[in-house]
This record gives C-alpha cells, structure tokens and sequence, in this order.
C-alpha cells in the first residue's frame, strides 16, 4: 500500500541506535552513550519559566501560522545583532525545529528532478528531506579538503539542474566551520550560476576556541537575497524537546514557508513558542558563555584523548558543535568490516556506544558526541584505549 517515495525511505537511523541504547542503558546495561544528537544542559530556566507563565495566562491557543510577532523580531534582532544579518520579523518563521524548516524549504525551491549539492559527509536526514522534496541530492566528497567544500568541487558538480548549493557550518557530523573569506568564495561562485544556498546554521551558536562562526546571509545583501537561513533553539539552548527552530528568508520563500505550513502542521506549539521567546529575551547570554566555554572544554579533552589513542585519527578536529568525527579506517582490516563493525565491537567489547559514518556517506569515521560530560568522555576514551590495545595484543576474540 505505501508508495515508492515511502517506500524508499530508511527510519532514522542515528534516532534508532540512540533509541536501543538508551533501552539497554535503562535496562542496567553499563555502556557510555556517545551517540546521541543532545547537549547533556537543562533547558535555560527563563526558558521554563517563560514556559510556565504562558500556560498560567492561558496562551495556549493556535499563533499566527509563522509564529508570534514577539518571537519572530526577537528572533530577527539576534540575528542581526549577533550574526550580523539583516533580517526583519517578516521575514522570520518558526516551525516545529530547524528540521521541519529544512525538509519544506526544499519543495519551495525545487521542481522534481532539481539537483541540490550536498557536501559529504553530511548528516543523516538531509538526502532523504531533499528526495521526499522530489529533488535529487548530488553528494560533493569533503574529505580531501578538511571537510569543506570548495568553489572548485562545488563547480565539478554542477549541472544544468543543479539549484541549490546546501551548507552545514557548523557541520554535523564533521565539526568542520568554514572561515569567512571560504564561505565568501563559494557564496559567489553559487551565485554567479544561479544557485540559491539553504545553510544550516544551528550549530552557529556553538562554535569553540580558535574558531569563528561567519553566517552566510551576514556576507552582504545579494547573497542574503539568494539564501534561506535555518536555525534553532535545540542546540543553542538545548531545548531539543521543545521543537522550535526557523527559517529566515527572503519575503517570497518566508510567505511560501508560511503557506505550506498553514496547510500542513500550523505553528509550533504556543507554549514552545512563549518559552524561545524567553531564552531570547529573558537574559541567557551569560548562561550561553559559560556553556561555550564548557563545550571548548570538552572539544579540546575529546581531540587530545583522541590523538593519544592511534590508529584513530581525525581528519580535521572539530571546531564547532558536539561532534568528534574520527577515522577508524585502520581498525578495517578484513572484508566487510566499516563504521558499522567498529561501532558494533567498541559497544560490545568496550561499553562505549558512538555513531556509525555510514549512514553520513562516511563508512569509515565513527561519530562521538561530546555532549555528555567531561566523566563520561574521559572513561569513553579510557574504555577505548584498553579496546585498543586488547586487539593490539591479539587478546580480542578478533
Ligand atoms: N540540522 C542539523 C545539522 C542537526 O544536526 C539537527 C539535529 O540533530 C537538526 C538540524 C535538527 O534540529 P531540530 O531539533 O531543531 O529539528
């Protein structure tokens, strides 16, 4: 009964692993959970509070489809006054998470068989948001080029259908975050064939030492005119529960977003909604800090403990985001064996769960959050590195 766009379309599989580990972490199973796509912080308390007062004042009513005036200008304000875009409330609207923005922005901009470029690796749902859109994703391999991709790669790719180039700075699952002038390069070079960017920006908030975090639509007003913004409170505030992302962008595609979701989902939950407003307005900047400075932290404990842990290596160390992405192509000594056999033996063996690359168009990386604490990431790495030399040792089943 289900049609062939259903049919070919995979459960989440990151969602799945995360799902039966967190069962066997319940059912006593001791196993440290690296897989996961969370910050381990509370939800701010303005947020909750803000959450609190709107259920008390009864404003637990259907919004205006794109979300509460308040909201959309607190939502404009900081990105102009953070991000250095310009954007104004209209053109603001919020969805059920970043996700839901994502998946309609590609059937407003794509006809069937329109080609988006997807810099690999990537992250899990974007091939699928793009296929369900009836477009056809074209992955542009990143590894050579510390993750990035580059007007050169982007321009080997492009065909007369491509019509979007689609960015993921701070990406998901690399950490890799482009510098202003690259991002400026392949800015140019999209729009000087036609293309219009969709970046995905929710890990802007989140970006560590010795990094800097350039929006896209920051880079000057006809590349803002050509780029849809998506962003959110999951990461930013840790509010994954909550589902409250947006989109900002142009007037046109902001009305067509607004009227897809009119038909499909309305606005996000009004009490999610009163609660973003809070985290924006009720004073958060100096909780945020200190959670970046934690998360520069942990950055730094994950690649030390990873370069001290070889054959594992990274490609690039991670810059922003939650994500160590690590290659563990030495550890693949035999047929068949990838991510997937690795992830398998390191909970198995070693009671450390990290996400296979494969479903990322990286079969031979392994993903590890360090969205937990810094106890779980120094026991992890410790829990790897006696893996390690079990089979160095040949002690290991094999
Ligand atoms: N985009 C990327 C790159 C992500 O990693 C995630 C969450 O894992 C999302 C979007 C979805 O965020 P939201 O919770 O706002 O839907």
């Amino acid at each position: 009964m289900l049609s062939s766009r259903a049919r070919s379309l995979p459960a989440s599989s990151t969602a799945a692993l995360d799902a039966e580990i967190k069962a066997r972490i319940t059912a006593g199973a001791d196993i440290i959970n690296l897989t996961g796509g969370e910050l381990d912080f509370p939800t701010p308390d303005q947020a909750a509070e803000g959450a609190r007062r709107a259920i008390t004042e009864g404003r637990t009513r259907y919004t205006p489809v794109a979300g509460i005036g308040p909201l959309r200008e607190a939502i404009a304000r900081r990105l102009t006054e953070h991000w250095g875009c310009r954007y104004e409330a209209a053109q603001i609207v919020t969805a059920n998470g970043a996700k839901q923005a994502l998946a309609q922005v590609f059937t407003l901009l794509c006809e069937p068989g329109d080609e988006v470029i997807l810099p690999a690796p990537y992250w899990v749902s974007f091939p699928h948001m793009i296929r369900l859109a009836g477009a056809v994703p074209v992955p542009v391999p990143t590894s050579d080029t510390g993750f990035k991709i580059t007007p050169e790669t982007l321009l080997d790719h492009l065909t007369p259908r491509t019509r979007v180039l689609l960015l993921n700075s701070p990406s998901n699952p690399t950490g890799a975050v482009y510098e202003r002038a690259e991002l400026l390069a392949l800015a140019e070079a999209a729009l000087e064939h036609g293309l219009t960017i969709v970046t995905d920006e929710i890990y802007g908030d989140l970006v560590h030492e010795g990094a800097s975090f350039t929006s896209v639509a920051s880079l000057g007003p006809d590349i803002a005119e050509r780029t849809v913004t998506v962003g959110g409170f999951s990461k930013t505030y840790a509010m994954t529960g909550w589902r409250i992302g947006f989109a900002a962008a142009p007037a046109p595609v902001a009305d067509a977003l607004t009227a897809v979701q009119g038909h499909t989902s309305s606005a996000p939950s009004s009490i999610s909604q009163y609660a973003a407003l809070a985290a924006l307005t009720d004073g958060t900047e100096a909780e945020l800090e200190r959670r970046a400075a934690e998360l520069s932290t942990r950055r730094t404990l994950m690649r030390d403990g990873i370069h001290a842990l070889p054959p594992l290596r990274l490609t690039a160390p991670p810059q922003g985001g939650f994500f160590a992405f690590v290659n563990i192509g030495a550890l693949c000594t035999r047929p068949n064996e990838d991510a997937g056999t690795v992830a398998r033996d390191l909970l198995e063996h070693a009671g450390v769960a990290v996400m296979p690359g494969n479903d990322f168009a990286a079969p031979d990386h392994v993903r590890l959050s360090y969205g937990v604490g810094t106890g779980d990431i120094v026991r992890a790495l410790d829990r790897i590195g006696t893996y390690l030399n079990t089979i160095r040792t040949g002690a290991h089943h094999g």
